[in-house]
């Protein structure tokens, strides 16, 4: 036998990038209303240093460029891990800003119809594509998602999110009743393809299933029962779903469903309340369900643009958190009427005002960061610079136009300035978004592929 020269095992080159501005992100979560914080890291001027897509560091001097690292100096803005948007339903893009509805004339009014385009798989496919490239182009970088009840809806939400890198949480949408015929599906065929769905898409890269029923009123028991059975059969699948968002809607679940307790008691008893189990709106709740809530470690998303809109009502969260719930925060498009975090944000702070609290910068951010990306079990994969993170950062203007330049150039202490860019930014003042270090928006040059 004659061996050839030894053959070196092929070794991808390190690739080295190093981003320069004023990086902000959380260490821990900020007390309510605490404007000095220790759960706040800001390190301004400094240096975000990323290897093969993963966060390495950060520090006050420019690494050697000689050693290989790529220098983009965006010094004078502001920093951030991108937002995580726990709760956001891909084909509504198609009826954001419809006039006139509370929830369920809503749904049968315009969410339904545009439901039923994406059984076309074509539509489907150009409905991801268009959807995920509008997130990053607002900083948002991860997403839980409602695509809709149809399975080819998945499929292209995954692939498209794949392709992009993204950190991507979706699955089939259950419906078995009070829903057009075009939308339903039945226990089995649902069962199926759920099954077929998960075999082949989730813990693939980035991208994680979630057991997704609309809201009680369009699953029946039966069905509800075989989500909680898929659940209790694999506790790495996460589960997605609406809850008290609007009065008449609870009215109709206490009819549909007699002999529960409560709203949040028919998802309890059919086993869908656990860690990964994220409950969008949760705005007509007692004691006793947020008790259930933090005692199940599933997690309350709050949807603040989404509320106004739809007229749903205030969420509390002092209640929540005081409870022990984890909050998320999410843009709920197309009830609600941006896919900007910045401008949920700001209605969040709205919600808050309306109900006489007061919800500080740092309580906003971190719910739609690190705050996330903790309830959903992710903290060590995104949400903040920590060492070891996939780099998913976004680069934004501190102001845009001459009001918000105006207010930055007088602001006083750190809150007042990051609390200002909160409400006067939006997606104008996004210049780059990087999922896993690399670039997938860039404002210059639009979509990376
Ligand atoms: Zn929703």
């Amino acid at each position: 036998m004659s061996f050839a020269a030894a053959s070196t095992p092929s070794v991808s080159p390190t690739s080295r990038l190093a981003l320069r501005g004023d990086l902000l992100d959380f260490v821990a979560q900020a007390e309510w209303g605490e404007l000095e914080t220790s759960a706040l890291r800001f390190q301004p001027d400094h240096w975000l240093l990323i290897e093969n897509g993963r966060v390495q560091g950060t520090q006050a001097q420019a690494p050697d460029a000689a050693e290989g690292w790529d220098l983009q100096d965006f010094s004078g803005r502001l920093i951030l891990p991108g937002f995580i948007d726990s709760h956001v339903h891909c084909p509504q893009l198609d009826v954001i800003a419809s006039y006139g509805a509370e929830l369920l004339d809503w749904l049968n009014t315009y969410t339904f119809p545009a439901e039923c385009r994406y059984a076309d798989p074509a539509v489907a496919q150009q409905g991801a594509q268009r959807f995920l490239d509008a997130l990053l182009a607002h900083g948002t970088t991860a997403a839980v998602v409602f695509p809709t009840v149809h399975k080819v809806s998945v499929e292209a939400l995954f692939a498209a999110a794949e392709q992009r890198g993204m950190r991507l949480i979706t699955g089939k949408v259950l419906m078995d009743r009070n829903a057009p015929p075009a939308l339903l599906d039945d226990v089995q065929s649902a069962e199926r393809d759920c099954l077929d769905l998960i075999s082949r898409w989730h813990g693939r890269g980035r991208l994680a299933y979630a057991v997704t029923p609309r809201f009680a009123p369009t699953s029946t028991p039966a069905q509800l029962a075989m989500a909680g059975a898929l659940c209790r059969a694999d506790a790495s699948l996460f589960m997605q779903t609406h809850v008290a968002e609007n009065r008449d809607e609870v009215r109709w679940v206490a009819e549909l469903f007699p002999t529960a307790r409560s709203y949040l008691d028919v998802y309890e008893r059919a086993g869908l309340l656990h860690p990964r189990a994220l409950l969008a709106h949760g705005i007509w709740l007692d004691e006793a369900d947020r008790r259930a809530l933090a005692r199940s470690g599933a997690q309350l998303v709050f949807c603040p643009s989404s509320n106004l809109f739809l007229g749903s009502g205030l969420f509390d969260w002092p209640a929540a958190h005081q409870a022990g719930v984890n909050i998320s925060l999410a843009s709920d498009v197309g009830g609600g009427s941006s896919l900007s975090m910045q401008r949920n944000l700001l209605d969040a702070y709205k919600v808050q005002a309306l109900a006489g609290r007061r919800m500080t910068a740092w309580s906003g951010l971190y719910a739609a960061t690190r705050g996330a990306a903790e309830a959903l079990g992710l903290a060590q994969e995104m949400g903040h610079f920590g060492v070891g993170t996939l780099a998913d950062v976004c680069v934004w203007d501190w102001a845009q136009g001459p009001v918000a330049r105006a207010r930055d150039e007088v602001v006083r202490g750190l809150h007042e300035r990051v609390f200002a860019w909160m409400c006067l930014s939006d997606e104008r003042n996004l210049l780059r978004s990087y999922v896993s270090g690399k670039i997938r928006y860039s404002r210059d040059e639009g979509m990376k592929g």
